[in-house]
This record gives structure tokens, sequence and C-alpha cells, in this order.
């Protein structure tokens, strides 16, 4: 059996996952000019401020685009396609690429869907975060 592809995180994206280990799913906000910012940088995109405060989100938010995956892009992957990526719009703001959870009574994903983040602990070293429908939007 092939392993399955993991992030290899550097620099500063490691904080995003030591926050996911401990199953926080976390953003910076930038204390110059208050801009929120996702992925973790060392600059603040928008004024180029170092001054980037971490934080921690609620989990909540919508389904701004999605994908299904029939073909695996990785030996890795085979045995799970097909499988759907979600892009959401966490409710504070930033945007979030992860897999979604589909449960077997849940509808196909729609732009607009109402998402909460869950954990998945791939391995002792590695959490991701991912989405699921919450439960009023089925
Ligand atoms: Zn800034």
């Amino acid at each position: 059996m092939t392993d399955r592809p993991t992030p290899t995180p550097r620099g500063e994206e490691n904080i995003y996952f030591e926050e996911a280990r401990a199953h926080r799913l976390a953003f910076q906000q930038c204390e110059s000019c208050g801009a929120r910012v996702f992925y973790p940088r060392t600059v603040c995109p928008v004024c180029l401020s170092d001054r980037l405060s971490l934080r921690q989100a609620a989990g909540t938010g919508t389904v701004h685009s999605f994908t299904t995956l029939h073909r695996a892009g990785h030996p890795g992957l085979a045995d799970r396609v097909p499988y759907t990526v979600v892009l959401v719009d966490l409710d504070e703001g930033v945007r979030v690429l992860a897999d979604l959870v589909v449960s077997p009574e849940a509808d196909v994903p729609w732009i607009g869907m109402p998402v909460q983040a869950v954990f998945d602990e791939v391995t002792p070293e590695l959490t991701l975060p991912r989405f699921q429908a919450t439960a009023g939007a089925r």
C-alpha cells in the first residue's frame, strides 16, 4: 500500500499545524492594519507589517466553492476517491481550503452551505482540519 501524501509544513506554516493538533483552527490578524490573514505568513500581505498575531477561528463558515475529485492525483489517495474539496469562507473573513466530510445522509454540497470544522488525526504528529455540513444544512 502506498502511503497517503501529507503536508510538509515549512517555517511559519508550522504554527497552523501546531494549532490543528490542539483542534484549533488558526489565522493571523495584522496589528498594524487589522487585515485578517490566512495562511500563516511572516508579513502582512496588505501593509507588509510583521506585527501578525495568532487568532482562533470559531470553525464555522460557508462553502465558497467546491470540487469533487474522481481520479486520484497520487496513488496514496486511490482508496479515497471520490472525495470533495471545499473552499470555505470562515465567519472571521478568511478563506480556507480543506476536504469535506461527507456523511451517508448528506446531500451534495452547495455554494453557501454552512459548514463547521472537524479535526482528523491522520497521525500522532499530523491533524488536518476538514469541514462538514452543519446540522441544519442538510
Ligand atoms: Zn497589515
